[in-house]
């Protein structure tokens, strides 16, 4: 027997290898070998199994030397092709991510800032305990079922899952633990392991160095229960007594990879907790439009824990910018509100954050003066702005472009009037510093990996009370407990809210909620201010009580402009060094697509071709289609005839 394998440190060599008699039963497409390559070993993967060679090729072919032990997970190539389907991919990429790090060199590894854990005797509430008491049973008799907990913020469901971690445990069963982001990873791996230290939690993400990565292997080989944590890579691992998955903060987007295939973690996880037949617990307090959808639709069990465990909820003020009141402010970006506010702070000692959402580099534009958007009416969402020979807003969904008018279409002001650009953080640590020349204002940016370290310096420094104004981004909202900081102010709030995406006012409040929620964590009278420059009743709902309400009004405004959960939403990613070579292959996908729609037997709706909004990538120029579907499998159909049409650009697919 013959195998084509694949290197693990470089995906796009095929070798040929002789497999010896000793090996044969155990090697099979997927499996990890170990194969002479000039005079040292290389770990490769086998991609298929020849049982001949067609004919003699013109060198000696080698022997495969070893086979790398499998985990005895008996479900688990089963689910590689379920996901390598679903995603309209290849299975072997699959294999390859996963098992990329057995060669992997040891390389230096990010720092984490840890934060003291107390260890404190935890009795769980009754709603707490509700939950575990629903969910256990699924665990110690395996069967699917998935489970919705919202909980606000602070309200314990870290307690929730500690529990069912250990009770999973008992049973003899592992826990997969996802988490957005590896630095919220890193955190709950060492809470974890502080405050259950009889239990082995293990991390397996981009910051886990290759060795620990070989020890979990190893503990997978041999069937010892663990808890696996990490943000896309644990969900793919074969385990043989998966009992649990939990998926914490399930509304983030950071569960999407970022390179291609773009695989979601949290929808390959329900459909791991499917296949296996075992209990799924997606926590979040401000659970997706999509989940809440799902709940309704398909039975999802749903669990609301209402109240903090410590601490109250902070009051919210919003500050519209374009109002007439506002007109005479000192300075563009701060309200007097909001300078008023943050004197009073200084003046009790407590501190305070200010937040600038930014995501991206392209912007919608928005007149300052009275705070209108340019949208698409096709399409409902903002029109980006492209600056090359002249500026042009166009959509990045249909396609549709025009020039950038010399006016405000709403209140005539001057072209000048337009913003086009946002405030970054180092701009608005100087205007602040201007108004607090005593105060010690520093900024969170981690933009750079470089500034890690400097980053940890600057999060000790703030708790201990040495910073009194930190001005950050999204770095800021997540997973720290600042207790002295009272007042949270958002500079420019409307700024996610116009992000050129369908689910841009999902995203934005989610990410205002989790902001505001560093106010007043510990104690009563946090404060949150919202500057706005054109009012939407999205800001109203900051106040995360409400924010069941926002979703139903966000999925009835779903339903109308036909968005997902409504439909399935797919997008096709065109790819080329020449411009001219990218607009040709993205129309003449989109004429086939198009011949589609209009057979109509599908039921699909097709949008584009169009410029993304970042439409150039180092030396890549990127055009998208965006496919509409009532079904995961219409949507397949339609990315297959995609797929088959005959261009010279790469062709990749993001579903959702
Ligand atoms: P969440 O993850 O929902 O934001 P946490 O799990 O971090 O909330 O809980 C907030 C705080 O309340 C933590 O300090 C946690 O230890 C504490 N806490 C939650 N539930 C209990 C409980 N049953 N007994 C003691 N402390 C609790
Ligand atoms: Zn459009």
């Amino acid at each position: 027997m013959y195998v084509n394998v694949l290197l693990l440190n470089g995906f796009d060599k095929t070798l040929t290898y002789h497999v010896p008699e000793h090996l044969v039963a155990d090697i099979k497409t997927g499996t990890v070998v170990r194969v002479p390559l000039q005079r040292r070993f290389e770990a490769a993967l086998v991609c298929k199994i020849i049982p001949e060679l067609p004919e003699k090729l013109p060198f000696a072919v080698r022997d495969v030397h070893s086979f790398e032990e499998f985990p005895n997970d008996t479900q688990f190539h089963a689910f590689v092709s379920l996901v390598a389907r679903y995603y309209c991919t290849d299975e072997l990429g699959i294999y390859h991510r996963i098992r990329h790090f057995l060669d992997q060199e040891e390389s230096e590894l990010e720092e984490l800032v840890v934060q003291a854990i107390p260890v404190k005797n935890v009795v769980l509430t009754d709603e707490q305990q509700d939950i575990v008491d629903y969910i256990l049973p699924h665990v110690v008799t395996p069967s699917y079922q998935p489970v919705l907990v919202h909980g606000v913020t602070g309200s314990g469901k870290t307690e929730v899952y500690k529990k069912l971690i250990q009770e999973a445990f008992a049973q003899g069963k592992s826990t997969v633990l996802l988490l957005p982001e590896v630095t919220l990873a890193l955190q709950f791996e060492h809470l974890l392991s502080e405050q259950l230290p009889t239990i082995p939690i293990r991390g397996f993400h981009s910051a886990s160095s290759p060795t620990s990565k070989k020890e979990v292997w190893n503990a997978l080989v041999h069937g010892t229960p663990l808890v696996v944590v990490g943000v896309h890579l644990p969900v793919l691992l074969p385990i043989e007594n998966l009992g649990l998955i939990i998926v914490d903060e399930e509304h983030e987007q950071g569960f999407g990879e970022k390179k291609h295939p773009r695989l979601n973690s949290k929808t390959i996880a329900l459909m791991r907790a499917h296949q296996y037949k075992i209990p799924i617990v997606l926590g979040s307090a401000t659970p997706s439009v999509q989940s809440l959808y799902n709940a309704q639709k398909y039975g999802w069990k749903q669990f609301a824990i209402t109240k903090r465990f410590a601490g109250a909820f902070p009051t919210l003020q919003k500050v519209v910018l374009t109002t007439e009141g506002q007109k005479r402010r000192k300075h563009f970006w701060v309200s007097a509100q909001l300078e008023t506010a943050i004197k009073e702070c200084f003046a009790k000692k407590e501190q305070v954050i200010i937040f600038i959402n930014r995501r991206g580099y392209s912007f919608f534009v928005q007149c300052k003066t009275c705070g209108h958007v340019f949208c698409c009416t096709d399409c409902s969402v903002s029109l980006t702005l492209h600056v090359a020979q002249s500026s042009e807003l166009r959509c990045h969904y249909c396609g549709y472009g025009t020039p950038l008018p010399t006016e405000c279409p709403t209140c005539k002001a001057p072209e000048r009037s337009l913003l086009k650009k946002g405030i970054g953080t180092q701009q608005a640590v100087q205007i602040f510093q201007e108004i607090f020349p005593a105060a010690v204002i520093e900024r969170a940016d981690l933009d750079s990996t470089t500034k890690k370290r400097s980053w940890a310096t600057t999060v000790e420094r703030f708790k201990a009370g040495e910073i009194n104004m930190l001005v950050g981004t999204q770095t800021i909202t997540k997973g720290y407990h600042f207790p002295n900081v009272s007042l949270v102010g958002v500079l420019w709030g409307d700024l996610n809210l116009h992000f050129p995406v369908f689910n841009a006012r999902e995203v934005a409040l989610q990410q205002l909620i989790q902001v505001a929620g560093r106010a007043g964590r510990q104690r009563a009278g946090g404060k949150v201010i919202v500057q706005v420059m054109r009012d939407s009743a999205v800001f109203d709902y900051v106040d995360e009580q409400r924010y069941i309400e926002f979703a139903h009004k966000e999925l009835a405004d779903r339903q109308a402009s036909n968005y997902p959960p409504y439909v399935r939403l797919a997008t096709l990613e065109i790819r080329h060094a020449k411009a001219d070579t990218v607009d040709a292959d993205a129309q003449k996908i989109a004429d086939v697509l198009y011949a589609l729609e209009e057979k109509g037997e599908l039921g699909v709706t097709i949008l584009g071709p169009a410029h993304p909004a970042v439409h150039r990538i180092e030396r890549y120029e990127l055009r998208q289609i965006l496919i509409k579907a009532p079904t995961v499998h219409a949507l397949q159909v339609v990315v297959m005839h995609a797929q088959r049409v005959d261009v010279k650009s790469d062709v990749f697919v993001v579903m959702g």
